[in-house]
């Protein structure tokens, strides 16, 4: 039998990518907008805490599981900078231009240009669930300091892979997927739902 799970989010391509993986273990994934579920606020330092706020926000809304993830890049000559913080990097509104630009800039005094991509998921059975199921992804590059590529979003243009040679704008979907912090943690999650 397929059991109805929340996602919390309402990027149609994350829908998608999860659908696809969570129907190999039961689950149908349906996007939280689907049930009236207002964005949840993002408060906390760490990727975890605000993965954790979300699917439980989500599973109480609406009485299902849930899953949230949240991910961000870090810079190492910044600290792991922005992390949590990737998407308003530069600030209110969120803009992936604006981010870049000042990554770009941020970073023209340091030498060391290593940077990862970060994910962490977090499912729960409801929202008081005392053992969410945690998985994560990390993904390594370097940051250019010129855009590359097409694909993807946010700092996928920067973001290169030297084993590749390529950036993450100019993969395909699927090569993406099968590399990216996001797809690192889906396929860890499924294997513990199993
Ligand atoms: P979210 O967790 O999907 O909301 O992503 C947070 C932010 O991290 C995004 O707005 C991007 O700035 C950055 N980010 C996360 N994953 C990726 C990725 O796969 N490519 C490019 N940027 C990403």
């Amino acid at each position: 039998m397929t059991q109805r799970l929340i996602l919390a989010s309402n990027n149609a391509g994350k829908l998608k990518e999860f659908n696809q993986l969570l129907a190999t273990v039961g689950y149908s994934v349906h996007a939280q907008g689907e049930y009236d579920v207002p964005e949840a606020d993002e408060p906390f330092h760490t990727f975890v805490e605000n993965a954790l706020q979300k699917a439980r926000h989500a599973a109480r809304i609406t009485g299902l599981p849930a899953l949230a993830d949240d991910s961000g890049v870090c810079i190492n000559a910044f600290g792991g900078a922005p992390g949590v913080y990737s998407a308003r990097f530069a600030g209110e509104p969120k803009s992936d231009a604006r981010n870049n630009e000042k990554m770009v800039a941020d970073l023209a005094a340091h030498t060391d240009r290593s940077a990862y991509y970060y994910c962490v998921l977090v499912f729960v059975r409801h929202a008081d669930d005392p053992q969410p199921i945690i998985a994560d992804g990390r993904w390594n590059g370097e940051m250019l300091d010129a855009p590359r590529g097409t694909g993807g979003f946010g700092y996928d243009p920067y973001f290169y892979i030297p084993a590749l040679g390529k950036c993450a704008a100019e993969l395909t979907s699927d090569e993406k997927n099968a590399l990216s912090h996001r797809g690192q943690a889906l396929r860890a999650l499924v294997e513990k739902l199993k």
